[in-house]
């Protein structure tokens, strides 16, 4: 690894996303050169906009699931569409992208001696039985269900890293990322958070799935990125996986009734069905993340719902967030309004 004075040069893939657009500011923050990789499928070149002019920072249409040929120190491979609306659009493309994508991006760092982490994921536990969830915990997913090209190619990319570590000694962490929400998610990813302060903020019926009784722990997205970026820089030997999110529990039902308070919002609850293997219950027992590298989230939601509502409100007084048209229950069944010209269920564009 190159390292001169702690700078790296440092491979964002799924960088123009939301997650990734976040961790590119941070990492530039801290001196580094960043190369941002992304597709524009879920993720858009406005995200990342205010980077541009920064001579660190370096902007590059490309798609993981074809080779990559770059020379970095360190890569954090986030670029996989994370919402159900999104990967449910097209499931090839989605098993695709954790597939192939890993083992690019694998190949990349052993050719090149560079650090990977993997965004993995919470949906590895799928419809968990044992709760919270640790690391050890091998989970319970529907290997043929409509979530499983998320959830499956998340386990796969994950068996991959292992490999590669195990057979060709590449340096891995794998993060195993539990529901996290804030600025710059897309407005119309379906994903709860957004859909409920958009909802709320245009006066729309708030849509509850199921009975709401499910749980969702919610990481405000400074600290995920916060412990992303821990993880990576931990001496070497320590590949995870590591669980990073919040384990305060709420149902969807309680987000719903926090929303609708902060907001001011008149706003009423309706109920549509469950989507299929929906889980019941997530949230992530912590103590790993704790113990090797000192981190826990400091954001409460209601201070990180605050601040994303003020995102999405500054989009709706901006005219960018046109009136409401639900995203569905079963995901990709249902075709979303467009967003500045752009479809949901088209790949986005710059
Ligand atoms: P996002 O959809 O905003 O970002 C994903 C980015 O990857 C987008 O910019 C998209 O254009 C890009 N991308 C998709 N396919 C690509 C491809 N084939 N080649 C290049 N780029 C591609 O989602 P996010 O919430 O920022 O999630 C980022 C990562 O974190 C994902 O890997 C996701 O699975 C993981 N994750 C997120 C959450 C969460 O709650 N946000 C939870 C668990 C895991
Ligand atoms: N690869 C890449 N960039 C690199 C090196 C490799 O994208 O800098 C890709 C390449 O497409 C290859 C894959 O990573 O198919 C896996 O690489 P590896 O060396 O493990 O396998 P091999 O090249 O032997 O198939
Ligand atoms: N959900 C809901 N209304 C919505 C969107 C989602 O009740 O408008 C529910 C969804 O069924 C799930 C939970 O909220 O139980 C979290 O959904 P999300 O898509 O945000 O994340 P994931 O299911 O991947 O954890």
């Amino acid at each position: 690894m190159r390292v001169y004075n702690n700078q790296r040069r440092i491979l964002v893939t799924g960088g123009a996303g939301f997650l990734g657009s976040h961790l590119c500011e941070r990492l530039l923050a801290q001196g580094h050169d960043v190369l941002c990789v992304d597709n524009f499928f879920t993720g858009t070149r406005r995200n990342v906009e205010h980077l541009l002019g920064n001579p660190h920072f370096e902007l590059m249409r490309h798609d993981v699931t074809l080779p990559l040929y770059v020379e970095v120190d360190q890569v954090y491979n986030l670029a996989c569409p994370a919402s159900p609306v999104h990967y449910q659009h097209d499931p090839v493309q989605t098993t695709k992208t954790s597939v192939h994508g890993a083992i690019n991006m694998l190949g990349l760092a052993k050719r090149v001696h560079a650090r990977i982490l993997q965004a993995s994921t919470s949906e590895v536990y799928g419809d968990p039985d044992v709760h919270p969830q640790p690391e050890s915990y091998w989970g319970k997913v529907n290997p043929i269900g409509v979530r499983s090209c998320y959830d499956e190619g998340k386990r796969c990319a994950e068996t991959l890293f292992f490999d590669y570590h195990r057979q060709h000694g590449v340096d891995i962490r794998v993060a195993r990322i539990f529901n996290t929400y804030g600025p710059r998610m897309h407005p119309r990813d379906g994903r709860v958070v957004s859909n409920f302060i958009v909802q709320a903020l245009c006066g729309d019926p708030i849509t509850i799935y199921g009975e709401g009784l499910q749980t969702r722990s919610f990481c405000f997205v400074d600290d995920l990125v916060e412990g992303l970026n821990r993880f990576m820089e931990l001496a070497p030997g320590e590949p995870g996986p590591v669980n990073i999110g919040n384990p305060v529990e709420f149902t969807v039902r309680e987000l719903a009734q926090q929303v609708i308070r902060l907001t001011g919002s008149s706003s009423k609850l309706v109920f549509e069905p469950l989507p299929s293997d929906d889980p019941m219950q997530r949230r992530p027992d912590i103590r790993r993340a704790k113990e090797l590298f000192g981190w826990q989230p400091r954001v409460q939601l209601e201070k990180g719902l605050r601040k994303t509502i003020e995102y999405f409100d500054g989009l709706l007084t901006a005219g960018e967030l046109p009136a409401v048209q639900r995203a569905g229950t079963q995901g990709a069944a249902v075709v979303p309004a467009s967003v500045n010209g752009i479809t949901v269920h088209a790949p986005f564009d710059a």
